[in-house]
């Protein structure tokens, strides 16, 4: 496998700094470019940024100068990671895959673009081509492709075997945030310090729509008929630092037997990306705990290395059909480490 250059554009921010984290050793992908705001260009890494991660900043970045966040100044980047903040993200985003660099962007502003896959490789790989109609770039170059909120990864990664086997016809869903995914200084200190904030600013509407999307059907045009599938959400913020939990019904096309049913078929599943030997690709996507204090974000979040979403607490409910949470970690799988794997694939099927 060639290595590529990567670029980070938002590289200051806290996705930015677990992109970082994450690339270190990472034997495809070398960081060769770091952008952000006019406030950090032309600084070294070090004295622009405010490091957050629980590792000692690596020195192979430490010294790099940072520049603005455009394709002149981050020229010989093979593709960028996008950590951007959502006030600049659709113009800078869009002027990379205009220049025919691919942005692997963790930003919401193109993931309801009708020809952007919204992408988690284990449920929707076959979105990639939804980049054919793409017009950013009139060579094929370049291109967008986004991940999904923090909150809908762990979502739709244990309903994807549930909607093909069953059906899932409405879901209610309880998220349980925790403090890093407001990114840094984040939540106040006596706003969450023993203490749940009831309300997410903006969260639950992407928690409801998002999904439908990623469920979808590819059209033969290219674009994707979202899943009809009604969700209602609510997000809370609570004084976990890493790992959301999620509390999930759902109401199904067909009636389960028990709760045995949807464990085994979770247990059973098999992921797309068996086979394909990508790195960052779990190598069990889903992990369903039977003990019933499972998953807890401070003992699972971490597990391989923050790529696995923990079901439990899997029941019959007793309104509607079925009942369980779910967890996974949000800055890795949910950001960073999502869009790595999002990037890992698209290599992989000779799209970069
Ligand atoms: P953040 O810590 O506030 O970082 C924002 C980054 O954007 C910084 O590098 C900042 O650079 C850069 N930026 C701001 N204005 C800019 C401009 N005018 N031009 C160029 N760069 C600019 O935010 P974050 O928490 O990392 O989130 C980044 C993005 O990922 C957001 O769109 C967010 O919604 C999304 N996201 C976050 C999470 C999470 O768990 N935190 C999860 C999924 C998705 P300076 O340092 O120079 O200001």
């Amino acid at each position: 496998m060639r290595t590529f250059n990567v670029g980070i554009l938002g590289a200051t921010g806290a996705v930015g700094q677990k992109f970082i984290n994450l690339l270190q050793d990472h034997p495809w992908f070398k960081i060769a470019a770091l952008g952000a705001s006019e406030r950090s260009a032309g600084k070294t890494y070090r004295e622009a940024t405010n490091w957050i991660e629980p590792i000692l900043m690596p020195e192979s970045v430490a010294g790099m100068i940072v520049t603005d966040c455009t394709p002149e100044a981050m020229k010989g980047v093979d593709f960028v990671f996008s950590g951007l903040d959502s006030s600049v993200a659709t113009e800078v985003e869009g002027a990379f895959a205009t220049a025919g660099i691919p942005v692997i962007s963790n930003a919401k502003n193109y993931r309801d673009h009708p020809n952007v896959p919204l992408l988690v490789p284990e449920v929707n790989p076959d979105h990639i081509s939804m980049i054919d109609a793409q017009n950013f770039d009139p060579s094929g170059k370049g291109f967008i492709v986004t991940n999904p909120n923090c909150v809908v990864v762990p979502l739709v990664m244990a309903l994807r075997p549930i909607h093909d086997e069953f059906g899932v016809d409405q879901v209610m869903v309880t998220s349980l945030q925790s403090v890093s995914g407001a990114g840094y200084p984040g939540v106040a200190s006596l706003d969450i310090l023993g203490n749940v904030v009831p309300y997410i600013g903006g969260e639950e509407e992407k928690i409801a729509s998002e999904p439908r999307k990623l469920l979808g059907r590819l059209e033969s045009d290219g674009t994707v008929l979202d899943a009809d599938i009604a969700i209602h959400a609510t997000a809370t913020r609570v004084p976990t630092i890493e790992g959301h939990l999620l509390s999930i019904t759902v109401k199904l096309d067909r009636q389960v037997r028990d709760a045995s049913e949807i464990a085994e078929l979770l247990r059973s599943w098999r992921s797309p990306l068996e086979g394909m030997d990508l790195p960052f690709a779990p190598k069990h996507p889903l992990w369903v705990y039977d003990d019933q204090r499972y998953p807890q974000p401070r003992k699972h979040a971490y597990n391989e290395n923050g790529m696995q979403t923990g079901v439990g607490r899997l029941r019959k409910a007793s309104i509607w059909d079925l009942s369980f949470v779910a967890l996974a970690h949000n800055t890795v799988r949910g950001a960073a480490g999502g869009a790595i794997l999002n990037a890992e694939l698209l290599v992989k099927k000779g799209r970069m």
